[in-house]
């Protein structure tokens, strides 16, 4: 059994995603087609604890902002896939 998480895959920004994570996906997709799948879990981003956005409160005061977080990429849940 081989575990992993998978890359999060968004259609539009290819271009300006840096070459590990372009890596990472063309990884994804080889397994999907070459291995087995048993299953598929996904679990609540720790990072943003699901919400996909995080909250930034600027240390010089003034008004929170709202950022995609960096570990779900705004998706709010990490995906594993359970190979055979
Ligand atoms: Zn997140």
């Amino acid at each position: 059994m081989c575990r992993r998480n998978s890359a999060t895959i968004r259609t539009s920004g290819w271009t300006v995603q840096s070459l590990e994570v372009k890596f990472d996906i063309l990884k994804a997709l080889a397994a999907d087609k070459l291995y087995i799948k048993k299953r598929t879990e996904y679990k609540a981003c720790q990072t943003c604890a699901g919400e996909g956005i995080l909250k930034v409160i600027p240390s010089s005061g003034g008004e929170t902002t709202e950022e995609t977080c960096p570990t779900c990429r705004g998706l709010k849940n990490l995906t594993s896939i359970i190979f055979e």
